[in-house]
């Protein structure tokens, strides 16, 4: 079974779209900030400003050139902060290497840190506190398995990557009790050995590394859920593609089910950054 990620993303904006139909005194807001000339980057808010479009989200593109010095970053942030059209702020990633970004994403305001990246947010999923917000990546990954239907309770979930928006707050989810997950953990990174040994106890495998079509067949369980976050840009026949960590024809049918990239998670990424906003305008006072 393929998980069609592009279909459920739209059944999740199609569902904010309806709400927001219901006659807002304002549009929800959502800003970008993006520097530099990263292609990578460019696309990514190409495809997150056209979707704020197809729902009734206004967003605010802020370009800089990647000089832009600290001082002037930060207090762009404090004025979005301040700006009550604003719902949402999304600096873009990854920044210049002078730019500190702990010390950039810990000045968004966490009521406006669509992102789910401040440590007020990530703290408050830590404790499942469901007034914050959840990283899009994750919140993607469980949204798509629960309306496949494909719960992790009780199963062996095997995450490859330890990121601070992908590996690390799905490990912390699935570990936690509650719907569609409960399951039991294991979280892998450059340094874990034998790593095929724990890939093939795996019942749902999550790759989010960043490593062309790292995952073979001979790594995973007969009948295992693959979910595969990695977006790689590789060349083929003269030309580039995107790509996952997972060889997704080696492995396709030997597995239950299976994410392809494209078309996957990083929809439902985008969706979930949509939900986010959305959540963060209705429980603002000014809606
Ligand atoms: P990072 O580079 O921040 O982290 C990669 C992680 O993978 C690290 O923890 C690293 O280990 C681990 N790793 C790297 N190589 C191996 C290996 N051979 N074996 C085991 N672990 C390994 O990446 P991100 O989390 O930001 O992104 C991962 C992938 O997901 C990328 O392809 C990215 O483009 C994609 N992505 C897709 C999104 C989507 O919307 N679909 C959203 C976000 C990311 P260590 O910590 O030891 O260095």
């Amino acid at each position: 079974m393929i998980l069609d990620g592009k279909k459920v993303a739209e059944k999740h904006r199609l569902n904010i779209k309806n709400t927001l139909s219901k006659g807002f005194y304002r549009k929800p807001g959502l800003a970008f900030i993006l520097i530099g000339e990263n292609p990578a980057s460019n696309a990514y808010v190409k495809m997150k400003v056209k979707g704020c479009e197809e729902v009734g989200i206004e967003s605010f593109l802020i370009r800089f050139d990647e000089t832009i010095s600290k001082e002037k970053l930060l207090s762009v942030i404090q004025e979005l902060n301040l700006n009550s059209d604003i719902d949402g702020i999304l600096v873009q990633q990854p920044l210049p290497s002078h730019l500190n970004t702990d010390q950039i994403v810990h000045a968004i305001d966490p009521k406006k840190d669509v992102d789910g990246f401040h440590p007020l947010n990530l703290g408050k999923m830590l404790i499942q506190d469901e007034s914050g917000f959840i990283p899009c990546t994750p919140l993607g990954i469980l949204n798509i398995l629960k309306e496949y239907h494909l719960s992790a309770e009780g199963k062996h979930v095997v995450i490859l990557g330890r990121s601070l928006i992908v590996g690390r707050p799905i490990a912390n989810l699935m570990s936690q009790k509650r719907e569609f997950c409960n399951a039991t953990v294991t979280l892998c990174h450059s340094g874990t050995r034998n790593l095929s040994e724990l890939t093939k106890k795996a019942d749902i495998l999550i790759a989010a590394i960043g490593q062309p079509h790292f995952v073979k067949k001979e790594m995973l369980k007969k009948d295992c859920i693959v979910i595969d976050v990695g977006i790689n840009r590789i060349f083929k026949d003269e030309k580039m593609i995107l790509t996952g960590d997972v060889d997704f024809d080696h492995v396709k049918d030997h597995v239950q089910a299976i994410t392809p990239v494209p078309g996957g998670i990083g929809p439902m990424t985008i969706a979930m950054l949509l939900e986010n906003t959305l959540k963060s305008f209705l429980s603002s006072k000014n809606s």
